[in-house]
């Protein structure tokens, strides 16, 4: 019987292969630029027209009053819902449908979808659009194969992963749309390679650090207070007794890759003293002892450790300079913050998918947890799901850079992977 059913749904998949190259162009080709945030709409629309010709009943949802929304670039997201035959579980694809800035080096057409031997090229193709395509045909095979299925099928396109979520996925979160009596399972799929079972993310703490000085003439420094100089003590005594402090502390979470299995700490920015002119301003700056400098710090934590020891070893750093100085001033302000996930290796959704990739490939699944974050924040936070992964086809290293790709082949494969997943939770 299973046997069978896993037969049909190859099949099935088999049969769409040509569609879900031209789903996946088609999605590559509507520039969702983030920031600022453009052509949500289009593609919302173009995946409502799809989604509700195969059969699903579907919802644009407007992120109304979140980051960013407004007449401009309104932030719309997509709901697909198909229900089944009888009472079961929902399990929920989420895709965002936003993509990152262009950036230098390509040498494709970034929104042209180029194919070249089995890559499809373009920004978005790995992160997420191919994963996104790869889930719709997954659930379209799915459905052909086994009409008589239990529960409901949910597919989300949601806006500006790439810019914290608000918009998206955080927003649906809280209008209860991830809630435990309404979803059970969730896949993101998000470019973490067809083998790879990812269970979650690092936490993150992003702070602005200030020094503060007295302005004075350039010439006559001594009369003024470099807050610069405070700022390069501060550097120092992160060099010296914190970025070493960090390299000790390691996590028992399958990080990827190897790097991100410890604490880290990113200086973002630095700005101090007189604010640089526009590009093209031909006069010259004017000597002054500079009152302000200020640093952007992104500290990523383990699993292991508390946010609040992770703050009080950032504070205890900077009074350990204070001592030393004696008329150092600071400030500092949290700016972000996002606790460390992992879901149960034992979950459903994880159990499930393990199975499918070793039914697929014909080798065990890899478990990793990302080092960045991702919407799965918000499932877990808000919405209180924890029955939540990351599975989809390419490779992560190519997001954000210039030619990313996505896989035909790895479309493929893991669409098959998914539609095996909802056999699994949904079938007969
Ligand atoms: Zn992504």
């Amino acid at each position: 019987m299973e046997q069978a059913l896993d037969r049909r749904i190859a099949e099935e998949i088999a049969a769409r292969r040509d569609d879900l190259i031209r789903l996946a162009r088609d999605l590559i080709r509507i520039p969702t630029l983030n920031p600022p945030g453009r052509n949500y709409r289009e593609i919302c629309d173009f995946l409502a027209a799809r989604l509700g010709a195969s059969g699903f009943s579907v919802e644009l949802i407007r992120a109304e009053g979140a980051p960013g929304d407004g007449p401009d670039h309104p932030r719309w997201n997509l709901v697909a819902r198909a229900t089944g035959a009888g009472a079961g579980d929902c399990v929920h694809f989420n895709s965002h449908h936003d993509v990152v800035e262009v950036g230098h080096g390509w040498t494709r057409d970034p929104f042209g979808a180029e194919i070249a031997g089995d890559r499809i090229y373009g920004r978005g193709a790995c992160d997420m659009k191919g994963g996104l395509a790869a889930s719709i045909i997954a659930a379209e095979a799915f459905i052909a194969a086994c009409p008589g299925y239990r529960g409901a099928i949910e597919i989300s396109a949601t806006a500006d992963e790439e810019t914290g979520g608000y918009g998206g996925v955080a927003y649906l979160a809280e209008q209860g749309r991830f809630s435990p009596d309404r979803v059970q399972h969730v896949i993101i799929p998000e470019p973490l390679n067809k083998d790879r079972i990812c269970l979650g993310h690092r936490g993150v703490w992003w702070a602005e650090i200030e020094t503060k000085g007295r302005i004075a003439h350039g010439s006559m420094p001594f009369l003024g207070d470099s807050a610069v100089r405070h700022m390069g003590a501060v550097l120092a005594e992160m060099e010296a007794t914190l970025f070493p402090l960090l390299a000790t502390k390691r996590t028992e979470m399958p990080v990827v890759p190897e790097g991100a299995k410890q604490s880290t700490l990113n200086i973002n920015s630095i700005h101090g003293g007189e604010k640089e002119q526009a590009e093209g301003y031909t006069g010259l700056p004017a000597p002054c002892v500079p009152d302000r400098c200020r640093i952007v710090i992104d500290r990523r934590y383990l699993i292991e450790e508390d946010l609040a020891e992770v703050k009080r070893e950032v504070a205890a750093m900077l009074e350990r300079v204070k001592a030393a100085r004696p008329s150092f001033l600071y400030e500092i302000r949290d700016l972000f913050e996002v606790r460390p996930t992992m879901t149960d290796r034992d979950a459903p959704v994880v159990r499930s998918t393990a199975a499918a990739i070793e039914r697929v490939l014909g080798r065990s699944a890899d478990y990793v947890v990302s080092p960045g974050t991702y919407d799965q924040k918000h499932i877990d936070r808000i919405g209180r799901l924890g029955n939540c992964i990351a599975y989809g086809p390419g490779i992560l290293d190519l997001a954000h850079q210039p030619d990313e790709w996505v896989g035909i082949g790895d479309m493929m494969d893991s669409a098959k992977v998914m539609a095996l997943v909802l056999a699994d939770l949904l079938g007969p």
